[in-house]
């Protein structure tokens, strides 16, 4: 990061920081949030988490979650607080339309801005930027922004507990975006008493008997794989969140079991939300499903896990997504 020299001055005294980051936030959205909570904390600021929408329930254990301000349930209190803001961070986004109406609210601050993340192509809103699209996630980012601020002697469990969660969640258990770094600095973490396996227990064996029958539903009802194409698809409609009684979170990571497929490639979940069709796209290898999300869905994330959402119906976004596999039959067919 340029001027950390600079950054290190402001925060050499007390300041009201509001950290932020991304609508319907993940673990390394809600892990980093909190490690870097505690830290500046401890550094003796007065630190506020405002994040758009609300976090999955499987993440609530998270420490001092319940303090996170949503945006979306408290408008008031999240606009003061960033109105009263002498430095303002984006956690593990990089781009304004990812917070909703805070984006223009943002926009219009004036103090000092401070981006952490590890996306694609960063937009220009902040004035101290520390993005690496090689890093696993934005928590091993909050790691190394500590280090870069000399501050490794303020590291404790806690703060451990929640930047592991994120490196985690992001990395699917240390399957993707791995890196011989990656792994010192979880070994230190390691060293602050890392609850590893009640971390993962609360992560992966947390469902409720709805949610594993609604996996069961989607791989055994609502899966279609396009061999042509080593394409797979599942696809929620209004109905199905409504036998369901699908919230939040419930959804989460069902893509992946479509890539457990050996001859998939690329794997589409596709759901009908009130408003907007969203779409959570996985790819294996070096098929970009960033690209497709980019230049079809109004979205992007990484070359192997995106995002994006348009308007219009379930059916004619899955027909729209079906169009467009030819355009990429050749590198769909290219082993992985
Ligand atoms: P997921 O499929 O789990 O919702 O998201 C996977 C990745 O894609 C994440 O890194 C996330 O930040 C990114 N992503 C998800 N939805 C969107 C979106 O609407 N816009 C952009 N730019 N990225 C998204
Ligand atoms: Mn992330």
């Amino acid at each position: 990061m340029d001027q950390i020299e600079e950054l290190k001055q402001i925060l050499d005294k007390p300041r009201s920081i509001v950290i932020t980051s991304h609508r319907n936030p993940d673990g390394d959205a809600l892990g980093s949030s909190l490690g870097l909570f505690h830290f500046l904390q401890k550094m003796q600021h007065n630190v506020s988490i405002i994040l758009p929408s609300e976090y999955p329930e499987f993440l609530d254990w998270l420490p001092n979650a319940k303090a996170v301000i949503i945006y979306d349930a408290y408008p008031d209190t999240a606009k003061k607080k960033l109105k009263e803001a002498d430095v303002f961070f984006s956690l593990d986004y990089n781009g304004l339309d990812r917070i909703d109406p805070m984006g223009p609210i943002v926009e219009e601050l004036d103090c000092k801005k401070v981006m952490i993340d590890h996306h694609l192509y960063p937009e220009d809103y902040c004035d101290y930027v520390l993005s690496d699209t090689n890093a696993s996630s934005t928590c091993e980012l909050v790691f190394d922004f500590v280090e870069l601020l000399g501050k490794e002697g303020l590291l404790d469990k806690t703060i451990a507990n929640c930047l592991y969660t994120g490196i985690l969640t992001d990395t699917g258990s240390f399957k993707y975006a791995t890196s011989p770094k990656l792994f010192r600095i979880v070994s230190k973490l390691m060293q602050y008493g890392v609850d590893n396996t009640a971390i993962q227990n609360r992560i992966y064996n947390s469902l409720d008997k709805k949610k594993l029958e609604l996996l069961g539903y989607c791989l055994s009802e609502r899966m279609e794989i396009l061999e042509e194409f080593n394409t797979g698809i599942i696809t929620l409609s209004k109905e199905d969140y409504d036998h369901f009684d699908i919230q939040r979170g419930d959804t989460e990571g069902i893509v992946n079991y479509i890539l457990m497929l050996k001859n998939v490639k690329f794997a589409a979940f596709i759901t009908e939300q009130p408003k907007i069709i969203k779409l959570s796209l996985r790819s294996k290898g070096d098929f970009s499903v960033q690209a497709i999300a980019k230049k079809y869905f109004n979205g992007g994330g990484h070359r192997n896990a995106s995002g994006g959402a348009v308007y219009g119906t379930l059916s004619s976004t899955i027909a729209k997504l079906k169009k467009i596999l030819p355009e990429y039959t050749d590198e769909l067919l290219k082993p992985w």
